[in-house]
């Protein structure tokens, strides 16, 4: 209980956070980090006793559907008692002993949520959750693999446990009374943020959808169908919500938050997004590594194409090479200071690779990888990944913004932007490009022209893609990521 009052207050005091500003909702952040932590005893069991003392409301902690009919809905009783039992077989028949690791590889059943809370419980052999120390060891989570190998990411009970406290509280709104519903897929740490432990900290509902394909169609009918109110989805998945034709059909009762993170999300797609549901979304940044870095929060003017600001648990700088903090406007490496404390909330390190671990750090600061610049109101604003940036004739072009215009042009559906070799320039700006179904039988090299001509005048006349590629998809990542890597190698190969 003393690290759950750690989190509030009291319990009771679990209501919409209305914060009227950034600057409050920063006053208000305090995190203690009690010496032992443990999720599944110290936030999942302290909600069941609220649930028994008629503390918190009916709404299921659980609720998931399999699309044809079928439900489960457990409370927060059921989910301990089920996962308790889970944790008995992990202990006596699989013989599982504290400190050995599990790989879980399930897809959307209600098997994995218990699989993971098991995990958390187990260590010896009755049902009684461990004791574990707040820095120990809880889950080892694979990063997206969206430039090579997936890199497996170590979490202690407080890092993600605790950290992702932040994210439910501050980015994703939540209180006792809501149901979260978020799309992405088990294995990746998407779902510990948004599926598992941000949702589960403030009380709120975990629902999932089974959904072993993304097909707009039936997210847009679970939205209306389901009290579902707050929703999280890629980019690419809002993408394809709002180019589907029947979006206009649904009714969205329940919703009133919608969120994105994982790639930057273009402002044309949060603006039809607007249109059609009255919603903004706010956008959300982080990495498997870390919880939430930067975010658009409510009761804070957001600007279109903006990561919003920092979170309030790290301190969140632009750097040079050296490790030195830029001023505001200047392009550098999206870092965060590990010094003279390492804040809770970011990653222990990466397993078994040293090397890596230690390429991310430079000077004071955890260096994310990722480009950007702060703008004079303290908005990060996203360039692209450092191994994206595009260096022609001196210039240096992030992806993203050309991205971002060629979209507004009527004839794309969507594209990726790489560099392409060039004997004078050294690097020209590429643009693979699907293009909407109406446009398929246009005459291809006017089509071409007329988008290059498009974006040049949409954003500095040197960015505009000197190639272009029509093709049928784009190469994506398992969770739905734009691998602009493979299409950069292919270039490089064969060009
Ligand atoms: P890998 O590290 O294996 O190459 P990955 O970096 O894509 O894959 P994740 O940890 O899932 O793996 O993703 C984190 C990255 O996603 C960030 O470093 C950033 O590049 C990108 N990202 C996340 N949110 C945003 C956002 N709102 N805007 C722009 N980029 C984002
Ligand atoms: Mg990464």
């Amino acid at each position: 209980p003393g690290s759950m009052r750690a989190l509030h207050k009291d319990y009771r005091t679990v209501t919409p956070q209305n914060f009227s500003n950034y600057e409050s909702m920063k006053q208000d952040f305090k995190l203690e980090i009690p010496e032992y932590f443990n999720f599944a005893n110290d936030v999942l069991d302290q909600w069941t006793n609220m649930e028994k003392a008629g503390k918190r409301p009916s709404n299921p902690a659980f609720w998931w559907i399999n699309g044809n009919g079928e439900e489960v809905r457990w409370s927060f009783e059921e989910l301990g008692s089920l996962s308790k039992k889970f944790a008995n077989i992990l202990t006596e028949a699989c013989g599982l002993q504290r400190g050995d690791r599990v790989i879980v590889l399930l897809p959307r059943i209600p098997e994995w949520w218990l699989a993971n809370i098991a995990c958390l419980r187990t260590g010896y052999d009755n049902h009684t959750c461990v004791k574990t120390k707040h820095n120990e060891m809880m889950a080892i989570f694979f990063t997206s693999g969206t430039s090579g190998y997936p890199k497996m990411t170590g979490h202690t009970h407080s890092s993600f446990g605790l950290g992702l406290s932040i994210n439910g509280r501050f980015w994703l709104d939540l209180t006792p009374l809501d149901v979260m519903w978020n799309t992405s897929d088990t294995g990746w740490a998407k779902s510990a943020w948004s599926s598992v432990y941000s949702p589960w900290i403030q009380g709120a509902c975990v629902f999932a959808h089974y959904l072993p394909r993304f097909e707009p169609t039936s997210i847009l009918q679970t939205l209306s169908k389901f009290p579902i109110t707050v929703f999280c989805s890629a980019p690419t998945a809002y993408r394809m919500l709002v180019q589907n034709d029947k979006a206009r059909n649904y009714k969205f009762k329940s919703l009133k938050h919608c969120v994105t993170a994982g790639e930057p999300i273009n402002p044309e797609v949060t603006e039809q997004w607007r249109n059609r549901t009255g919603l903004d979304i706010y956008e959300g940044y982080g990495q498997t590594e870390t919880v939430l870095i930067c975010g658009n929060f409510k009761g804070m003017k957001i600007k279109p194409g903006s990561m919003g600001k920092p979170s309030p648990a790290f301190d969140v700088k632009i750097l040079d090479v050296n490790g030195n903090v830029l001023p505001p406007g200047k392009e550098g490496d999206i870092g965060i200071r590990v010094q003279p404390n390492r804040p809770v909330g970011l990653f222990t390190h990466y397993i078994d690779n040293p090397t890596k671990t230690a390429s991310t750090l430079r000077g004071n600061f955890y260096i994310t990888g990722d480009r950007g610049y702060m703008d004079e109101d303290g908005y990060f604003w996203f360039v692209s990944r450092a191994d994206d940036i595009i260096l022609s004739s001196g210039y240096r072009i992030g992806p993203f913004e050309v991205e971002s215009a060629l979209i507004e042009h009527p004839a794309v559906a969507e594209s990726a932007v790489v560099s392409s070799p060039d004997p004078i320039r050294g690097e020209v700006v590429k643009a693979f490009i699907v293009l909407n179904p109406d446009y398929k039988s246009h005459d291809q090299e006017q089509l071409k022209k007329e988008i290059q001509e498009h974006v040049k005048r949409n954003t500095a006349p040197y960015k505009y893609p000197r190639k272009v590629e029509f093709i049928q998809e784009l190469p994506k990542t398992i969770s739905g990521k734009i691998k602009r890597n493979e299409l950069r190698k292919k270039e490089w190969e064969t060009t």
